[in-house]
């Protein structure tokens, strides 16, 4: 079974004003339908690969075959994280996270503007492309990492919980050159209820 590339969870011009139809457009119809492709391109070369899903090849690079290995962590990462990111945005839902999740980001950054402000800062630092992550840990411990191009937290054992994009393609069309301005807005349109269950899985 190929992999294929997921119906966004709404509308193109759902998140406006904060992210453009047409940046919804490009970046799932074009940008994450070629991480598909190419996925799909990879696996067909390594048989021994079938059947296994994108967060199994990602969390295992290592035991991927080395001829189509940087193509699996390129596509299969880019699959794997627009997948996530899809869901962890919406028009609606929680405007602040509660509960469990509430008090882990106390308990580990202070404050949801201080956790706000850091993963920010992790996002701006991130030289070229790359995505900023909050990540679970034993315990429950939140931490924020930053991975460069396609790279998932789950290839270092770290759960992902929640991800922004700051590939330019994610928000030159709306914000052209200001990814930090991109960075404020994005949080009007965090799916805090997916980020919550992301946490208590
Ligand atoms: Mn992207």
């Amino acid at each position: 079974m190929a992999f294929e590339l997921p119906a966004l969870p709404y509308d193109y011009a759902a998140l406006e004003p904060t992210i453009s139809s047409e940046t919804m457009t490009l970046h799932h119809d074009k940008h994450h339908a070629a991480y598909v492709n190419n996925l799909n391109a990879a696996v067909e070369k390594a048989p021994e690969l079938a059947g296994k899903s994108v967060e199994e090849l990602v969390k295992n690079l290592s035991s991927v075959p080395e001829a189509v290995r940087p193509a699996v962590r390129n596509n299969g990462g880019g699959h794997l994280n627009h997948t996530m990111f899809w869901e962890l945005m919406t028009p609606g839902g929680a405007k602040e996270p509660g509960g469990a999740l509430l008090e882990a980001i106390n308990a580990s950054f202070g404050s949801v503007d201080e956790f706000k402000k850091q993963f920010n800062a992790a996002g701006v630092a991130r030289f070229g492309s790359g995505w900023a992550w909050l990540v679970k840990d034993g315990g429950g411990k939140l931490s924020i990492v930053s991975t460069a191009n396609q790279d998932n937290p789950l290839t270092d054992g770290h759960t992902p919980i929640l991800g922004n994009d700051v590939w330019e393609h994610a928000y030159y069309v709306d914000y052209r050159n200001l990814r930090p301005k991109y960075l404020e807005a994005w949080w009007s349109v965090v799916n805090w209820d997916k980020v919550a269950e992301n946490f208590n899985k």
